[in-house]
């Protein structure tokens, strides 16, 4: 009898929302080394440029705030720090010193931010260069500007806070480097809309220019550290989302930022008053809105429908699986209904044959002769045989129909063995082979005698057959861990190959499937056995050793 028909699971993947591809493009993951370098090369810079005078190198453009040497100090150790733990999993050596760098960024930041709202001097300001850092007309000198404290602040943080992921959130590192860039960006927008007070807080000192574009590196590089997790995914994924989001950012901040220009411009040149400024920065700004808008909507509606072609197809593969199934189970329920009547039909002409050969081999109907005899108990034999093979068969299309119920009760352990050893003892009869039976543990168990009687008769019927010598042995072992009474069967026999092993479980499945077979059988013993062993919330195994033998084992629960 075949195995129930399983129909074609019917699976198609729509991508949850929010669940982001894990995958990041290769260009996301080089933001972060290219940004560290960016910010290592501009702390070196400024630095050279204080170790030999060269006055570019501290502002880039002559004239404007040079970066004071703490603040190229403290790049040039946020960009080891960023650098070194641009990767998952730095070496140990190397996590240790980013985490000592991004230590000293936060400590330089936060004691700076208290000198300058306090007034106080910690005596950080003039470790470097003393003498040329007091040429200029920054106050206090050497004392970097308070936007720049709170950047290396965030900056210092969020490093260390990269230490800790992935055991911790990515949200914090990206909320605190998220501000670092906004404070940049407004400084650098200060630079390109000559608005000092964009860039210059303090009455005697601001950030320079070099030192906001250095802001702005650092803290993208934190930002797209680990660009596979955090909010970050929604820009730096591949999937056509990410893309999507990355065209509309790069619109809505360049279009109003170049807008703002034009209008700094057309003032300068006095081309534009105040107002038709004002009211062309608003109409570029609504523009970009409105096309930001349309965009969207009609990005989501197209996903939208496109998820509810998905779905109609997913509705009507299932339909189709369903009807598979169920045509599957009716055409197995029909074949066990034939099997089950065409046993039973089979079985009322064979208990008469085997009746009446016997009352004829006992002579009732007058004396036999020999051969006469003979070829009865041939017949009778034949008969019998025919008769247990179409009793599997009956027990299995019942088993498979689930007509089969199992009656539970109180049975004595040792009592059940010896019950099933008298049964078996006929089947030694005339054969080299010794049956050991141990003594089985005084326990008491609850379950159906006659189901396992069947199983253990089936499993030494099979040892006997399967075996020329040597002993076959029965053993029951209470396992009190598992609550289980193991019933093992072993024998000296042929034993079962390794590939074969799963196969013999299967309903008429032989290892001699077949002409030369010299064992008789259906194929059926095992896989009844075996579903009878589930029905009673146990299992059937086997281990075996080809040409050693094989030891099945009944495991019950105790
Ligand atoms: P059968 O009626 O053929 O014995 P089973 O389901 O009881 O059917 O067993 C299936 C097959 O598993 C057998 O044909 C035989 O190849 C193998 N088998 C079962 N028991 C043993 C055993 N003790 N030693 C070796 N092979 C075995």
């Amino acid at each position: 009898m075949a195995t129930t028909p399983t129909a074609p699971t019917v699976s198609l993947a729509v991508p949850a929302q929010g669940q982001v591809a894990d995958r990041a493009p290769a260009s996301a993951g080089r933001v972060t080394t290219v940004a560290s370098a960016a910010v290592i090369f501009i702390g070196l810079t400024v630095l050279t440029g204080w170790v030999t005078g060269i006055e570019a190198l501290k502002s880039i453009v002559p004239g404007l705030i040079v970066m004071i040497p703490n603040t190229a100090s403290g790049f040039l150790l946020a960009g080891v720090s960023l650098w070194l733990m641009r990767r998952e999993q730095p070496a140990r050596g190397g996590a240790l010193a980013a985490r000592v760098c991004a230590a000293i960024v936060l400590a330089l930041g936060m004691l700076t931010f208290l000198e300058r709202v306090f007034g106080l001097d910690f005596g950080i300001d003039l470790l470097l260069f003393p003498q040329q850092v007091r040429d200029y007309p920054y106050l206090p000198p050497g004392q970097m500007a308070s936007n720049s404290t709170v950047c290396f602040s965030l900056a210092g943080a969020a490093l260390l806070l990269l230490h800790a992921e992935p055991r911790t959130s990515p949200h914090w590192r990206e909320a605190l480097a998220t501000m670092g860039l906004a404070i940049a960006s407004v400084a650098l927008l200060g630079y390109s809309y000559g608005a000092q007070s964009l860039y210059t807080f303090d009455a005697a000192a601001g950030m320079a220019l070099f030192t906001a574009l250095g802001f702005a590196c650092l803290h993208t590089g934190i930002l797209f550290a680990r660009p596979r997790r955090g909010r970050v995914t929604l820009i730096a994924s591949p999937d056509a989302t990410a893309s999507f989001i990355r065209r509309l950012l790069a619109a809505t901040i360049l279009v109003p930022v170049a807008a703002g220009w034009v209008y700094i411009q057309m003032r300068h040149l006095d081309v534009l008053s105040r107002a038709g400024g004002i009211a062309l920065l608003m109409a570029v700004t609504i523009t970009v809105l409105i096309a930001v808008a349309l965009t969207s909507g009609r990005a989501l509606r197209t996903a939208h429908l496109e998820r509810e072609v998905l779905l109609e197809r997913e509705r009507e593969l299932r339909a189709v699986a369903e009807q598979a199934q169920a045509e599957a189970e009716t055409a197995n329920h029909a074949k066990s209904n034939f099997l089950a009547t065409m046993s039973h039909e089979l079985r009322t002409p064979l208990n008469a044959i085997i009746g009446y050969a016997s009352l004829m081999s006992e002579g009732v109907t007058g004396p036999l002769t020999e051969a006469q005899q003979q070829q009865l108990d041939r017949v009778r034999v034949s008969a019998q045989h025919l008769l247990s093979l179409i009793d599997q068969i009956l027990g299995l299309s019942r088993l498979e129909a689930g007509k089969d119920q199992v009656a539970l009760r109180d049975v004595h352990l040792p009592w059940l063995v010896q019950e099933t050893t008298v049964i078996a003892e006929p089947l030694f009869l005339k054969r080299q082979i010794r049956f050991v039976v141990d003594p089985p543990p005084p326990i008491m168990l609850k379950t159906d005698p006659d189901r396992v009687r069947q199983i253990l008769l089936n499993l030494i019927g099979n040892a006997v057959k399967f075996s020329d010598d040597g002993e076959i042995r029965l053993r029951v072992v209470h396992d009190r861990e598992r609550g289980t009474a193991r019933f093992e069967v072993s024998d000296a026999g042929i034993g079962i190959a390794p590939e074969h092993m799963e196969k013999i479980f299967e309903p008429f499945w032989q290892v001699e499937m077949n002409t030369t077979r010299r064992h008789q059988g259906a194929g059926l013993g095992l896989s009844v056995s075996r579903r009878l062993a589930r029905l009673l919330r146990g299992d059937l195994t086997v281990t075996s050793t080809p040409g050693a033998g094989s030891t099945f084992v009944l495991e019950l629960p105790a």
